[in-house]
């Protein structure tokens, strides 16, 4: 029989998420989690527990300073570089486990739901016509099809690939920059450097981790290189779009349209620049927050919480030694 494992959960969720956790990790292990979103709460509750699960709440030094028990945190999803305190993780010499599954489907499909939705100004067309306005004709001009078009790609692992499946059906060009790449014989897809591929996208789509070399990554400059009549999408993190720059250049007719999942500094307010932008689709970083996906990451969880307890190696362990 697996050991009981102590396990808390580092964002706050709603009871029916919590409900669905549970059912997956709490008939072997003791699910803690949180009440409010204040970091005291955090400090007091990690205090004696084994593993952290962390999701978009960033795990700080902090909290993983009062984790004196701490042995594991496992990453709810695979962007960790900013949402877990590499340096206090390493000094406290603590694992990390990444979870792949349920994670590159959900954002993949996330990613062509942007596109279509900004290349439609749905969100526009919905919240107007609940209004009362009807843009039956205003919308041609500026609505786009995705047949023929070219997407380009920064950033081409798991979910770039998976989305690029996606967009093939829809019958457009690949085109990617990612210079760590392996890709399957069945995607047909074109490596380019890095502004071939900002000048030749009609939709650019990001799927790279946030660090320190990728902060700003799509700056004003950047922005300037690509199409006029191009959309950008980012369900990858903010902080590689340089926001304010983006705002100015959908505002300036410099660019058609964007798909927004996540942005600089979250949460977004209804006064953000590009909260009031038609020609922008936004959604509150939820690209791999389906139920399905929650179950399919709390089974994979589950399964490595057992090869901990166990002291097997781990699946999607991250070597914090280097
Ligand atoms: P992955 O590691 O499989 O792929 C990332 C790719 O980016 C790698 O192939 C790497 O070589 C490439 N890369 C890194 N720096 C680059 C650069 N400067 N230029 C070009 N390519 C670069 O990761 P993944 O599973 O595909 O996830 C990608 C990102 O998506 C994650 O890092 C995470 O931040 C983000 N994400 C967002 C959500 C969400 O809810 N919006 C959910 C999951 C993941």
């Amino acid at each position: 029989m697996t050991a009981s494992l102590r396990i808390f959960y580092n964002s706050l969720g709603t009871p029916e998420m919590y409900a669905m956790i549970r059912e997956r990790l709490g008939r072997t292990h003791l699910l803690i989690t949180l009440d409010s979103d204040e970091d005291g709460e955090r400090v007091a509750k990690i205090a004696d527990c084994d593993v952290a699960i962390v999701a978009a709440t960033p795990l700080t030094a902090e909290v993983i300073a009062a984790g004196s028990k701490l042995r594991l945190i496992h990453h709810q999803g695979v962007g960790y570089h900013d949402t877990v305190d590499l340096g206090a993780a390493r000094a406290a010499g603590l694992r990390l486990a990444t979870t792949p599954e349920g994670t590159s489907i959900g954002v993949a499909e996330h990613t062509v739901l942007l596109t279509l939705g900004a290349a439609r100004r749905a969100a526009f067309a919905d919240a107007e016509l609940r209004q009362g306005r009807w843009h039956v004709n205003a919308l041609r001009p500026v609505s786009v099809e995705l047949f023929g078009k070219t997407v380009g790609f920064i950033g081409f692992g798991r979910i770039g690939q998976e989305a690029a499946a996606r967009f093939a059906a829809f019958g457009t060009r690949i085109v990617y920059h990612d210079p760590e790449a392996t890709v399957p014989n069945n995607l047909i897809a074109r490596s380019a450097g890095f502004e071939e591929v900002i000048a030749e996208a009609d939709v650019l789509t990001l799927h790279l981790p946030l660090t320190v070399e990728t902060r700003h990554l799509i700056s004003a400059q950047v922005l300037a290189w690509m199409k006029p009549s191009a959309i950008l999408v980012n369900t990858a993190r903010g902080g590689i779009v340089d926001d304010a720059a983006l705002a100015e250049a959908l505002a300036g007719g410099k660019l058609l349209a964007a798909g927004l999942d996540v942005f600089e500094g979250e949460p977004v307010g209804a006064d953000h620049p590009l909260a009031s932008l038609p020609n922008v689709f936004l959604t509150p970083h939820i690209s791999a927050g389906t139920r399905d996906a929650l179950r399919h990451k709390m089974d994979a969880i589950a399964a490595n919480l057992d090869r901990f307890a166990k002291g097997e190696p781990l699946r999607n362990e991250i070597d914090l030694s280097c």
